[in-house]
């Protein structure tokens, strides 16, 4: 029997909506999906606060009794101890955090972080209980040196060095050049690169693992192409930033139709 993934599409917020902001959004987009008569259960949707949301949305979600899932922007790679300024994955589960990106570009860029680096967050998440989102995703200049899959695929191998066979993992194929833009990879693009990293899951982890894997696509995604990229076969969802702030385009992108 061939396996069907849930669709989930995740909102990072990035460095955006203190606490006080987060919780009114995501009153108002549960309000604007159940006015729109959404089916929850059909998408899963995830929200990705700063840290100093996650209590905020934690406490409404679960007293509202609001379908949403949640999770935080990063992890540190140690469990406890003298790292001043980092944020343990024990912590976030206690918050009842269900995921935690890892690896974002921004975050190899500013923060310098390696894929060794991200490989052992990875490890991390899955020590205290949290699916990671690994981010992965090809600069402008890699696009024209190697060609859409190569890097991207480097980077998954990486990260997926030190994790089992059963894990739970989620993939956000996020071409650097895209993230932000407004110039969104194309459905075939997303296609292309999202089918080779399936191929590196089933290389690594075997094919059980590839086909119970879901994929997601980030960069520029808005309410305009989401429906693009949810028809292409080995894309199970997106990883959405800046469209993610707005309640209405949001519910709109939660709401696809293929
Ligand atoms: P964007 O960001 O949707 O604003 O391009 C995506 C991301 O960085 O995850």
């Amino acid at each position: 029997m061939a396996v069907t993934r849930t669709p989930l599409i995740a909102g990072n917020w990035k460095m955006n909506l203190d606490h006080q902001q987060a919780i009114a959004f995501v009153q108002k987009l549960d309000w604007a999906l159940k006015d729109a008569g959404h089916e929850a259960g059909s998408v899963e949707v995830a929200l990705f606060p700063p840290f100093t949301g996650l209590r905020s949305v934690q406490t409404l979600i679960s007293a509202d009794k609001i379908a949403f899932a949640h999770g935080a922007q990063d992890v540190s790679a140690h469990d406890s101890g003298p790292y001043t300024g980092e944020v343990s994955g024990a912590f976030l589960k206690k918050l009842d955090c269900a995921y935690v990106i890892i690896g974002h570009s921004e975050r190899r860029q500013h923060h310098a972080e390696t894929d060794e680096i991200v490989g052992a967050k990875v490890s991390a998440a899955l020590r205290h209980g949290l699916a990671p989102v690994i981010c992965v995703g090809e600069t402008a200049e890699d696009l024209e040196k190697h060609g859409a899959s190569a890097v991207p695929a480097a980077q998954l191998r990486t990260a997926l060095a030190g994790v089992s066979a059963d894990a739970e993992i989620v993939v956000a194929y996020e071409p650097v050049w895209a993230i932000g833009s407004g110039q969104a990879a194309t459905p075939e693009q997303a296609q292309e690169v999202c089918r080779a990293l399936r191929g590196v899951i089933a290389g690594t982890l075997g094919e059980d693992a590839a086909a119970r894997t879901r994929i997601l696509y980030g960069g520029s995604v808005a309410a305009a192409n989401i429906a693009g990229f949810m028809r292409e076969p080995d894309v199970d969802g997106a990883l959405v930033g800046g469209a993610s702030l707005k309640v209405d385009e949001f519910a709109a992108i939660i709401r696809y139709q293929k």
